[in-house]
């Protein structure tokens, strides 16, 4: 939806369940798998691995601009307590700092510094950024390498002109036994 609304799911029935529109969810419950779909746009993986929970947001500009990495954040503490110092987040594969050219408006939405010409923009640096002024260790931020535009073309890209829409995928495994996380 490009905005800001997070989903909480608690346990569910077994079976398959498809929730409304969001830009996305988070659960504590395992067995509850979350799922965003992209062509660019960046998919955000939270992990809480003191407490088992995740979050799997979408964010393109607009979401961005718009905070849902900051809503998710807060989402996780509201609803689980969550802890921002230990998060561990992981940005996925979505269109590189060199593809992805913007004009000055997308620059000065997301509070950067806007160029007089469109330029290029790396989503997943801004969106870095934002993570860890919300309190998320640096350190604790991984990016993927992968494009989406100018990968080997296994995702889809809306710049390219793709139809189609790739998925990212959260989940948290059940516990298997004494021990085992
Ligand atoms: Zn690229």
């Amino acid at each position: 939806m490009h905005g800001r609304s997070i989903r909480v799911h608690g346990r569910l029935p077994r079976g398959v369940c498809v929730t409304g529109e969001g830009d996305g969810h988070a659960t504590g419950a395992s067995g509850v798998l979350l799922t965003v779909t992209l062509a660019d746009c960046v998919p955000v993986f939270v992990v809480d691995p003191l407490r088992r929970i995740v979050a799997l947001l979408h964010a393109g500009w607009r979401g961005t601009a718009a905070g849902v990495v900051e809503a998710g954040l807060d989402t996780l503490s509201g609803a689980f307590e969550t802890h921002p110092k230990e998060l561990l987040v992981h940005l996925g594969p979505a269109i590189c700092g060199c593809c992805y050219e913007v004009g000055p408006e997308v620059f000065r939405a997301l509070d950067e510094v806007a160029p007089r010409t469109p330029a290029a923009i790396d989503l997943r640096s801004v969106i870095r950024r934002r993570a860890v002024a919300a309190g998320v260790r640096n350190e604790e931020v991984t990016v993927s390498g992968e494009c989406t535009l100018c990968g080997d073309g296994r995702y889809y890209s809306h710049r390219r002109g793709d139809r189609g829409r790739h998925r990212g995928y959260m989940g948290i495994l059940p516990r298997t036994g004494a021990g085992s996380g």
